[in-house]
């Protein structure tokens, strides 16, 4: 028996997450953009996910509110939702888009360490990103964009 060794399990287990990750996405309810999110404890284990949507009960995203170009201000991100599933720290997000300055804040008040996406960011604005990387830079979160094969 052959041991994979740790650089090639870390890679699959990228690659299962950020599927599970698009899988959760597939419930988001953005007309524009659906965002999937999994959640790792600190020790690898599962602790949530989520996906956007908007509050229970609130009617969903409309072409109105949520245009191509628009950011989606509506929703509850992936992210936001699945902190609010479970409890205690978190040590990587896996995330179908990458996330905003907002939900950034959000993970590393939770002490996230590492967070991978598949899609980038595109439309962030300047400002937005001098924030978010100077969150990223202070709290050493490593930033990984993975494409899936
Ligand atoms: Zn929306
Ligand atoms: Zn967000």
């Amino acid at each position: 028996m052959t041991d994979a060794g740790p650089s090639l399990r870390g890679r699959l287990k990228d690659d299962v997450f950020l599927r599970m990750a698009m899988e959760l996405s597939r419930l988001g309810t953005c007309c524009r953009l659906k965002v999937g999110c999994v959640l790792l404890r600190p020790d690898g284990g599962i602790a949530s996910g989520g996906y956007n949507g908007a509050l229970p009960g609130m009617p969903h995203c409309t072409p109105e509110t949520c245009g191509p170009g628009q950011r989606c201000l509506h929703t509850s991100h992936a992210e936001e939702n699945a902190l609010g599933f479970c409890d205690g720290p978190v040590g990587t997000a896996y995330v179908t888009d990458e996330p905003c300055l907002t939900c950034t804040r959000a993970l590393v008040r939770r002490g996230i360490r590492r967070v991978v996406f598949l899609r980038p960011y595109a439309s962030i604005g300047d400002q937005e990103r001098v924030e978010r990387n100077a969150i990223l830079g202070h709290f050493g979160v490593q930033w990984v964009h993975l494409s899936l094969d």
